[in-house]
């Protein structure tokens, strides 16, 4: 099959054939319909997530089951399937406490585990474990979530990356009340679900902090109620004049570097609640006031994919893209084949694109 691999850091995606490997007892092969281009994978091309190369990027997809290996009884060859970074296996402690967004098949794994093979015998990787660009992937079927809705792949694809993630920070992370406020800082491929989030929460305000014009006016379409330039003046400030001089209720980040973290944080209200969701790079670090963390009762929350429940969460968020409650139209900016690889990478890391969804296999 075909992949785009990262076969040196720093270097553009390289794309060959390779030999996806069979599936042993508990995976499965499936045909990628549709990944999107996660502006995570720009980081991860640049080496700054401990990536070790031969290895396929894409964390999220969504496909067709062509194989299953033995001891797989949730997926049938010709499901469609929802393939995203986070397994869920169902019986380690954190999926027993009721947080898979934290399963140790992910986070407690010693060994990568290989998907497939060069032409020269060398062992590659998988990003999240899913390696989406690529003409197949094989995955622990504890990744694979049967779909049933006639929604096209593209849009659906965005349910393992920025859909659960920005929803489900809004909804299962921050746990927004009607009416409240609702400060986003950065709304990029991420930030532009959790405005919309908001907005299905019912948030009486919504503020969109963003320094790209393009993106505040399409967070404006997409239901923000108050656009903040950063370049028109401290947006800690900017948010707290929006807010009786408070500051907002839930301040949620969606940018990635430390900077806005730490903005972010200030940018609540006493005792309002903080979502974290960015990462800059391996072993960056964030710096707080003391006593603005120890006095003043803010909720500082860390969300991986939305700490959603797939099972739960799937058909909730598919009915509000059925409905058009959720809209992906606007956010998926582009579509490229696998060969144009190099060209999503160059539009998400200039952020000229929102999400550009890879189709590996020429159709959505
Ligand atoms: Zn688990
Ligand atoms: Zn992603």
């Amino acid at each position: 099959m075909r992949a785009a691999l990262l076969a040196e850091l720093k270097q553009p995606f390289v794309v060959e054939d390779v030999d996806l490997l069979d599936p042993t007892p508990g995976r499965v092969i499936v045909r990628t319909g549709a990944t999107p281009f996660c502006s995570t994978d720009c980081i991860n091309q640049r080496g700054d997530l401990g990536k070790v190369p031969p290895t396929i990027l894409g964390h999220a997809s969504i496909g067709v089951v062509e194989e299953v290996g033995a001891d797989v009884t949730h997926v049938r060859v010709g499901d469609r399937v929802l393939v995203p970074g986070t397994p869920e296996c169902g019986h380690c402690f954190y999926c027993a406490e009721g947080r898979p967004d934290q399963c140790s098949e992910l986070f407690d794994a010693t060994t990568y585990f290989h998907v497939a093979e060069r032409a020269d015998g060398a062992p590659i990787t998988a990003a999240g474990n899913v390696g989406g660009y690529a003409e197949r992937m094989n995955v622990t079927a504890n990744q694979a979530f049967p779909l049933h809705t006639d929604l096209p792949n593209d849009v659906l694809s965005l349910l393992g990356c920025g859909i659960t993630s920005g929803v489900g920070a809004v909804f299962n992370v921050a746990e927004v009340k009607p009416g409240r406020s609702v400060a986003i800082f950065g709304t990029g491929h991420l930030g532009l679900w959790m405005v919309q989030g908001a907005k299905v929460a019912g948030a009486g305000k919504i503020i969109a902090v963003e320094p790209i014009a393009w993106r505040r006016e399409m967070a404006g379409r997409l239901g923000a109620t108050d656009l903040v330039d950063p370049a028109d003046g401290d947006p800690v400030e900017q948010v707290r004049a929006l807010t009786e001089g408070r500051g907002a209720d839930y301040a949620l980040e969606a940018a990635g570097p430390t900077v806005a973290q730490e903005q972010v944080f200030r940018a609540a209200r006493r005792a309002g609640t903080v979502v974290l969701t960015g990462v800059e790079r391996l072993g960056a670090t964030v710096t707080y006031s003391q006593t603005e963390l120890a006095l003043q009762g803010r909720r500082l929350l860390s969300c991986q994919n939305g700490n959603v429940r797939m099972r739960r969460d799937l058909p909730l968020f598919v009915g509000m893209l059925e409905d058009g409650r959720l809209d992906a139209a606007p956010i998926i900016t582009a579509r490229y084949g696998l060969d144009q690889i190099n060209e999503a990478l160059s539009a998400s890391g200039e952020k000229r694109d929102l999400t550009g969804v890879i189709v590996p296999n020429g159709r959505t």
